[in-house]
């Protein structure tokens, strides 16, 4: 399908685009890569009247360590996050996550921005940065303010982020150096959104847990942060009983859909199954 007609917008700086944003209300959209906004554009599920294309700014590129945060500009591309050396040593569950979302043509021009900022559960990035405790930086015209990844997501599509802000950065803290890491998807095909995925963050100490994050992708209206299974876990040796009470866990807060990827059960056995997996592969790493 052909999308509505809109007026099209290229700023050069973040004020300039969130002074476009703010006079024209819910008729303007941010455009970063344009890999999720316009498909909803072709089946006319969004029409907006102006769209902000953010690729001639700058500023909202980039990838930058100070002390233990790495901030990442929203308009990095997903291809970017791969290719990061510096990412591949500090937070490599980043490159493994950006390595399972669509395909190359689609990470070539899909940025982190537009993955966390879009609201969709089927969206990897933002499990994934619940996990990692990460902050979304949002400018708007009275400034920037943070907020946490854990705390931003409201429903399918509702987010915090108010019409007339852009999420500019992400700011992710490094877990500490021979920390466990694994982001597990089950996918029906290449391409795929997930059925269910998990991601896991771990450190160990003497054979027990002594940190333990957990996030779950596209087995509820938002993304999921597993607080209870990450308590559960924290303190154990990942004996057999420990890991079956906090996949039980996590599965009792999924409210998946049933729809063309399964049944909502099937599903929300997936959701522990791939947190199984996630967990034992990210105990191995920690291992070394
Ligand atoms: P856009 O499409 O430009 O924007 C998405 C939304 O976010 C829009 O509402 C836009 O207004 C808003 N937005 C964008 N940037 C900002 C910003 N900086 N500040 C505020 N609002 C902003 N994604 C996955 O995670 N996993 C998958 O498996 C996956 N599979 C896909 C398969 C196909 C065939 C396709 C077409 C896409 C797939 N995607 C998948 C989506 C892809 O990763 C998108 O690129 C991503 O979701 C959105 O990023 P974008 O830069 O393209 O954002």
């Amino acid at each position: 399908m052909i999308p509505g007609e809109f007026t099209y917008h290229r700023p050069s700086s973040v004020a300039e685009a969130v002074a476009i944003l703010a006079s024209h209300g819910d008729e303007a959209r941010p455009l970063s890569g344009g890999h999720s906004l316009i498909p909803m554009m072709k089946l006319r599920m969004a029409a907006p009247e102006h769209l902000v294309d953010l690729g001639g700014i700058a500023d909202l590129k980039g990838i930058a360590e100070d002390g233990d945060t790495i901030t990442v500009g929203a308009m990095t591309t997903q291809h970017e996050l791969i290719g990061s050396d510096l990412l591949g040593a500090r937070l490599p569950i980043i490159r493994e996550t950006s390595l399972l979302i669509a395909d190359p043509q689609i990470r070539y021009l899909g940025t982190l921005g537009g993955n966390v900022a879009n609201g969709d559960p089927g969206n990897d990035m933002p499990a994934l940065m619940q996990c990692l405790n990460a902050a979304y930086v949002l400018t708007g015209p009275d400034g920037a303010r943070e907020v946490a990844a854990r705390e931003f997501y409201e429903a399918a599509y509702f987010t915090a982020l108010a019409p007339d802000e852009i999420l500019t950065a992400v700011k992710i803290p490094v877990p500490p150096t021979g920390h466990g890491y694994a982001y597990e998807k089950l996918k029906r095909k290449v391409g795929d959104y997930a059925t269910a995925a998990a991601a896991v963050v771990l450190t160990l100490s003497g054979g027990s847990v002594s940190t333990c994050s957990v996030a779950l992708t596209n087995v509820a209206d938002t993304p999921l942060y597993a607080e209870e299974a990450g308590s559960i876990l924290t303190g154990s040796t990942l004996d057999a009983d420990t890991v079956k009470r906090a996949v039980a866990a996590a599965e009792a807060i999924t409210d998946p859909a049933s729809d063309g990827r399964g049944p909502a059960e099937y599903r929300i056995k997936m959701a522990g199954i791939m947190l199984e997996r996630a967990l034992a592969r990210a105990a191995d790493r920690a291992r070394g």
